[in-house]
């Protein structure tokens, strides 16, 4: 019985000196790892809205809606942090590999948890036949810049990314109307680009 009582003697000996072994969090920060995975946070420059994020995304925390504004449709995306498993799966299987980050915090608790979301909007462009809107302006310029010359044999890509530049403005949204070969020079979602393309092959489209 003796032995384990000066054993506790020379443990509290130790600690009298080393000081405690808890933290003082929340007085102060405690050491965080470098690869702590804590929460994600979309990167406003880098992220391009394309919404892959929200396919991989195991927990079903990140929810894709869309917003008008004025004239202007917006995606709003938004990862619920009181669903997300902290994974990093959105991290590593972003498009761009820059669109969102997982930072260090992990003191996350709130009391409403309508407040517990990370939230990016995007602006959208608009199909100029039917309307629709159909992808987001930076996951269109984001394409137009990686492929090159290739780019020449869409005009969708090539209208949003020349418009980067202000050469070209977004005709206005149209009535639906006899498409024809015309309307090959306009921004198109794939469906009214399809139709376009079919009316050339074979005839008018309504
Ligand atoms: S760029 Fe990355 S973060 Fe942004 S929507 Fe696409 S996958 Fe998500
Ligand atoms: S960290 Fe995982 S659970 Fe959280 S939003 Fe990203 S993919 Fe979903």
């Amino acid at each position: 019985m003796k032995k384990p009582k000066l054993r506790e003697l020379k443990e509290a000996v130790i600690a009298l000196v080393a000081g405690p072994y808890t933290i003082d969090f929340p007085k102060s920060p405690p050491p965080i790892p470098v690869e702590f995975r804590g929460k994600p946070e979309y990167q406003e420059e880098e992220c391009i809205g394309c919404g892959a994020c929200s396919e991989v995304c195991p927990a079903n925390a990140i929810e894709i809606t869309e917003e008008q504004k004025d004239d202007k449709i917006y995606r709003i995306l938004t990862v619920h942090l009181d669903n997300c498993v902290y994974c990093g799966t959105c991290v590593e299987k972003c498009t761009t590999k820059k669109g969102i980050i997982q930072n260090q915090e992990f003191d996350l608790a709130v009391f409403d948890r309508a407040d517990a979301v990370e939230k990016v909007e995007k602006e959208m462009v608009k199909c100029e036949i039917c309307g629709r809107p159909f992808a987001t302006k930076d996951h269109l310029k984001w394409i137009y810049h990686r492929l090159g010359s290739s780019v020449a044999g869409n005009w969708t890509l090539m209208l949003v990314g020349l418009g980067e530049l202000e050469l070209v403005a977004q005709t206005p949204e149209r009535d639906k109307r006899r498409i024809g070969r015309n309307d090959n020079a306009r921004i198109l979602c794939p469906d009214c680009r399809r139709n376009v393309i079919l009316s050339e092959e074979w005839g008018t489209f309504e």
